[in-house]
Parts: structure tokens; sequence; C-alpha cells
């Protein structure tokens, strides 16, 4: 058996700087071995040329040969049940701490208490950090004790504990001599995990002073394509999340800054009730009858609606993983709506498709839309797919963009028709709520 080392274990912390759990450990007196493993609990419900697996994949590689050329370091890459790894780490090192970085999800969680009990058998102790969040679990809440249900007040709680503290940035450059040295770490191609290189690729992120100036006045049309594209990155933290805040405050623009407090409410609220996950959090609300009609879902994924702006939305996030915030909550609307289908087939649908999918957001966003979420729209609240488009798309350019064919003939008529649907809704919301 080798020496006695540390072990880092990245997850959806792609990034060697301003980690605070790489941080901890590198600061330790031990060599640490990082290391990335490719879950098959979550890989095996993916599929085969999923981009965030190819994204994941690329960026491992480039943060190993960074590590490779500066370090005579890497990361070790594994494939397989994280439980099982483990108990093959130990016998390969001898392990006196294994650093990890907070998980929120009610899988991850449940992951690491198993992890957890098995390293302490083994008396190797598990040390996790706050890291994704600026403020985590019930770190803001009601003076009661009690978690906020409703985002304005505590976005206000949010930002007074926040000019309560100093945010540090951790830099770990001064530290990377502490890695194992070793550049031959095992590897892995996609394809000894069993996927393929995707033709989508994940954009990367844009968070400049002009950006972020410009957002309020931009942010709303999908056409100018002005948002910052932090999703992906927040959500495999290729980026940091103290960093961003400190730019949207350098920055003095309080909407921007705002979005990311958003994404915190909803993590926060995943945490409080992970039952939201397949529950609406209002119970009510599981006694819509929907209708779920397969042949109506399938022409909302492809974009064939025959309503333009709900089609431009599906075909942007087909063909690109991403789609604009403002259309997100139309198809939604839409399709939770119009056409009366469990916001949980839209949850999934998105899960498998968003580039930027995480859990506690698209849940969140989605009760929000149906309705039947925490500080979710009202019911009766309904877009209208055609009026929306004189708001956010006036000449049509997002349109013509992802619909080209919208104004010829071949193009499908609305599959159903507004008022109807419209009044449907309402008097099926009715007969459940009331
Ligand atoms: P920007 O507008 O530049 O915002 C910056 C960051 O703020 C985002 O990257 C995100 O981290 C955060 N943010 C902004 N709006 C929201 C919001 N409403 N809720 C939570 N965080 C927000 N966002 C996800 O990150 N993952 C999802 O799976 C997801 N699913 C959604 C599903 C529906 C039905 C709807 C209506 C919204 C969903 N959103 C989701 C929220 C939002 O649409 C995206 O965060 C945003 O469009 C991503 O683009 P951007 O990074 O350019 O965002």
């Amino acid at each position: 058996m080798s020496k006695k080392v540390n072990i880092f274990w990245f997850r959806r912390d792609l990034r060697l700087d301003d980690n605070l759990g790489f941080y901890e450990a590198l600061k330790s007196d031990l060599p640490v071995l990082p290391i990335f493993i490719f879950d098959t609990e979550i890989l095996e419900h993916l599929p085969k040329d999923d981009a965030r697996v190819t994204f994941i994949h690329q960026t491992l590689q480039t943060m190993r040969q960074t590590l490779q050329e500066d370090y005579n370091s890497s990361i070790a890459i594994l494939h397989g049940k994280p439980e099982v790894i483990f108990k093959q780490l130990i016998e390969d090192y001898d392990i006196d701490t294994v650093y990890t970085n907070h998980d929120y999800e009610p899988y991850a969680t449940q992951r690491d208490n198993t992890i957890k009990t098995f390293l302490e058998k083994h008396s190797i102790a598990f040390n996790t950090y706050k890291d994704q969040v600026i403020f985590e679990k019930n770190e803001v809440e009601k003076k009661d004790g009690n978690p906020y249900l409703v985002y304005t007040p505590y976005m206000r709680t949010w930002k007074e504990k926040f000019q309560a503290i100093e945010l540090e940035i951790y830099y770990t450059k001064s530290h990377l001599d502490n890695l194992v040295c070793h550049s031959r770490l095992p590897n892995l191609s996609l394809s000894d995990i069993g996927f393929e290189k995707s033709n989508q690729e994940i954009t990367d992120y844009e968070v400049t002073p002009t950006l972020i100036q410009t957002y309020e006045a931009t942010r709303n049309f999908p056409a100018k394509d002005s948002t910052s594209r932090l999703g992906p990155h927040l959500r495999f933290g290729t980026v940091s999340i103290r960093k961003m805040v400190k730019k949207a405050i350098a920055e003095q623009n309080e909407i921007f800054w705002q979005e990311l407090i958003w994404r915190e409410f909803f993590m926060q609220i995943l945490w409080h009730f992970p039952q939201t996950t397949t529950n609406a959090f209002k119970p009510k609300y599981d006694r819509i009858e929907w209708r779920n009609n397969e042949d109506e879902f399938k022409k909302w994924c492809e974009g064939k609606t025959g309503y333009p702006l709900v089609d431009a939305g599906m075909r942007q996030l087909n063909s690109t993983g991403f789609m604009h915030n403002r259309v997100r909550m139309l198809v939604g609307s839409f399709l939770c709506k119009h056409l009366l289908i469990d916001w949980r087939w839209g949850e999934a649908y998105f899960a498998e498709k968003l580039h930027d999918y995480d859990m506690a957001s698209n849940v969140g966003n989605w009760q929000w839309v149906a309705g039947c979420g925490v500080d979710a729209a009202p019911y009766f609240r309904i877009f209208n797919p055609t009026t929306q488009i004189q708001k956010f798309d006036k000449n049509h350019d997002y349109l013509k963009q992802w619909v080209p064919e919208y104004q010829e003939l071949t193009y499908p008529q609305p599959m159903v028709d507004h008022k109807m649907a419209r009044e449907r809704c309402l008097e099926t919301y009715k007969t459940a709520l009331t």
C-alpha cells in the first residue's frame, strides 16, 4: 500500500480555483489525490450522446492536462457506483480523509450518507463544504425558524445576511504543489463509459460589465440572446458562484444579482421539501385531472403545436440544449394549461434536453408555471401564446430563426383553440382546487 493521502472528490465543482473543498484538502498536511467518478447510477438514465457528459469529460481532460503540465499530477477518472469505487480506493491507498463539496439533491444526499458511513467504518473522515451557493440549506430563514416560501422576503434577508459577511475567494494556486506526484492516474474515454461525443456544445458563459449593465433592458427578448449563459457552468461548477456574485455587485445591477438569488431560493426549497421532485408543493394541485394526451405531448416536444413562439422555443431546446427563459415560461404554461398535461412530463423532458438542467431550478420553475409550487404564478394566469409574440418578439426575429415556415401553408394550424383551452383549464383547475 502507498503512503497516506487525502482524497478530493470532484462532483459538480469542476474547477481548480476558488473551490472550497479542494482548497481545504490542499491545505491539509497530506498529499491530495483528486478523483472524479462517472457514477453509473446517474449515467444509466442519460442518452448516449448526452452533451452534458461530453462537457464533463472534456472539462476533466483540460483540468488533468493543466495538472500534468504544471504540477506533475492529475485527476483519477473512475467509473462505477461510488460505493464500489470507494471499496477499491481503500484497498489501493492509505486514506486519511475524503474531502468534497455539498450537493443538496435528494439522490446526492443519500449517496453521501452511504459513503460517509462506509468511510467512518474504516476510520476515514468525510469532510464536506459549502461551495456551490452563497447561502445553503437553512442559512436564510424566517425569524420563526421556518423556511421562506416567498421569493421577495427571502431575497431581502439573503441580501441583509450578505452585507454582514466578508465574501472570500479561495485561491488555490499556491497550494497545488500539495497534490500527489503522479501524472498517470487512470483516465477513461467517453466510449469507455458507454457514451459518444455529442454534436451539441455547451456555450461559454459571458459575464461582461456590458452584459450585466444592459441585462435588465434586454433579458426578456429571446432574439437578443443577451443573457449570461451561466446556467450549465453554475450547474457543473466550471465557474464559481462567489466570483459571479462579486461581479454582479461590482456592476451594481440588482436584477442580475437577484437572478442568482432565485437559484438559491429554489435550492433551499428542494433541500427543505425533497418531496417536491415528484409532488406538488401545494397538495391540492395533485388533484388536477390532467388530460395527458400522448400525441399532443409529442407535438409539443417536437415544436409542432401551430403556435409559432411555443414551437420556436421547443425547437431551440431540441437543437441547442438551451431555451430562453421568457419562452420557457410560455412553453411550460402552454403544456400545463392549454394542453392540461402534467407538469412532471414537461419537467422530465427539460431534464433530458437542457444543458443547464438543475433539479432544484427545474422543479421549482415548473411548479411555478403550473401554479402548484411555492410563490407560484396564480392558476388563472394563462399566457396567450399569440400576444406574447407582440410583447417579446415584435419583429419576429426569433420566430424567423427557429420556425422559418411559420407563415407558409405547410405550417400546422394551432393544435388547440386558445379561448377554448383557457376556459377548459380554468374549469379543470377550479374543480380540483375547490
Ligand atoms: P441569466 O438570465 O443570465 O441568469 C443568470 C443565472 O441566474 C442563471 O444561469 C441561473 O443560474 C439563475 N437564474 C436565472 N433565472 C432563474 C430562475 N427563474 N430560477 C432559478 N435560477 C435562475 N434554470 C436552470 O438553471 N436550470 C433549469 O433546469 C431550469 N429550468 C427551468 C424550467 C422552466 C419551466 C423555467 C420557466 C425556467 C427554468 N430555469 C432553469 C430558469 C431560467 O430559465 C434559466 O436559469 C436561464 O434561462 C438560464 O439562462 P442564463 O444562464 O443565460 O440565465
